[in-house]
């Protein structure tokens, strides 16, 4: 008799029923550095889908700055940071991050990560842990990040926070429920720019609630770093905010263009996060030449070069506004590089995808469960590389395939 394997059986079939809801992902290789063309099996396309909105993944002095620092420093860091793994780099970058926010966040001292998603894990988990079991709160928005989810997720699961969710345009239940707990700690996490969206996140009101309700604030602006704000120091410096209250997430694979993340805050909750942040004390820290390569990002950021670029960035959005008009599908509005298109059911979204690649555009459809069921979407980003042609000419494409999918609907 022939012994069924339980596991392959089950995947086969999981896997299959995404396929018939239209919800299988597929990964496609690239064959050239990431930028605003990219070469997938043997045909360039040009690409409107990455979080690289400075247009800085593959610039020449970060290239650069990447070999020097694996010179100086060697390719592992070879332990955790509180082991033996904290370089001069880890240090250096640290304090420059802490210089961008120190005027937002008083007595701001910064802490680096591997990714934005361990960032988020640390910052929820152990921010909950500063008050005994059972004795905290955790407001999430609604449409947070799924790294934020997960790490509410986990606190929950620890320190059985209690967990409450929001609506960040209508702030009216969170301050209802804010008013009536009495738990010693109270937790607010939130997108500062929603990713699949692209609108921000009300945070002057948010931090005026944070500071009558005793709360805290984590701002997770993994889409805001390097692009809002004058010198793209993020969110805070844009709104001018001013709170001992907050905790800032930034993350450097995005507009950065290298790898990692970083939470800021009052050097005190990070002492503490250092103490007890589990997926920090317990995780390799990254290579040191990644934070020389970070440190030179900044530098660009903040200079004349990260201004140029920011400004690129806000003729594109401009333009789009203005030039981009469809008949049935849904623009929302946004004032970031994320231009969504909703076109609500996944085949109409995976049907559009498809006409664009064919006009050799990557842009890929964005379904449930990363963005809510019926608001399946094209989710079009910029760089600050794209030219205002580049933009021109995919708004002409897109209107032509919204009139082809109209006239003859695929399902
Ligand atoms: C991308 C993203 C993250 C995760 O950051 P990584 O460095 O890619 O792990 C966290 N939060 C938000 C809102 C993001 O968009």
């Amino acid at each position: 008799m022939k012994k069924t394997f339980t596991a392959f059986n089950l995947a086969e079939q999981q896997i299959a029923q995404l396929d018939m809801q239209l919800l299988k992902r597929r990964l496609r290789m690239t064959e050239k550095p990431c930028d605003t063309t990219a070469l997938v099996n043997n045909r360039e396309l040009k690409a409107f889908c990455s979080n690289d909105y400075l247009g800085l993944a593959n610039h020449p002095e970060l290239v650069i700055a990447l070999g020097e620092g694996a010179n100086k420093y060697g390719v592992g860091s070879g332990s955790s940071h509180l082991i033996s793994g904290h370089s001069i780099a880890h240090e250096l970058l640290e304090k420059k991050l802490a210089s961008f926010q120190n005027i937002h966040i008083p007595d701001a001292r910064a802490l680096f990560f591997s990714t934005g998603y361990l960032a988020n894990l640390t910052a929820i988990t152990g921010l909950a842990r500063l008050a005994q079991q059972g004795e905290a709160s955790i407001y999430s928005a609604n449409l947070n990040h799924a790294s934020i989810i997960d790490g509410v997720r986990l606190a929950s699961a620890q320190t059985k926070a209690t967990v409450i969710l929001f609506d960040h345009q209508n702030l009216d239940s969170l301050i209802e429920s804010l008013k009536k707990d009495s738990n010693s700690l109270k937790l607010i996490v939130l997108d500062g720019v929603f990713s699949m969206d692209g609108d921000l996140a009300p945070i002057k009101k948010l931090a005026d609630i944070a500071e009558k309700y005793d709360a805290l604030l984590l701002i997770d602006d993994a889409h805001g770093f390097g692009v809002l704000g004058e010198h793209g120091h993020g969110i805070l410096e844009m709104f001018n905010i001013y709170s001992k209250r907050i905790i800032y997430i930034g993350t450097l694979g995005k507009a950065a263009g290298v790898s990692g993340a970083f939470i800021c805050g009052p050097s005190i909750l990070i002492e503490w996060l250092i103490q007890k942040g589990r997926p920090y004390i317990y995780s390799t820290a990254t290579p040191p030449a990644i934070a020389h390569t970070l440190l030179k990002s900044l530098q660009l950021i903040e200079g004349d070069e990260g201004v140029r670029r920011r400004r690129q960035l806000n003729q594109l959005i401009e333009i789009w506004h203005e030039e981009m008009n469809f008949s049935k599908w849904k623009k929302v509005v946004s004032s970031t590089p994320i231009q969504p298109v909703i076109l609500g059911s996944n085949a109409n979204a995976l049907a559009a995808a498809k006409l664009l690649d064919d006009a050799g555009y990557w842009i890929p459809a964005i379904r449930p469960p990363t963005v809510p069921l019926g608001s399946a979407r094209l989710r079009i980003t910029f760089s600050a590389n794209h030219s205002a042609e580049d933009l021109r000419a995919l708004i002409k494409t897109l209107k032509t395939i919204e009139h082809q999918l109209e006239s003859e609907p695929q399902l």
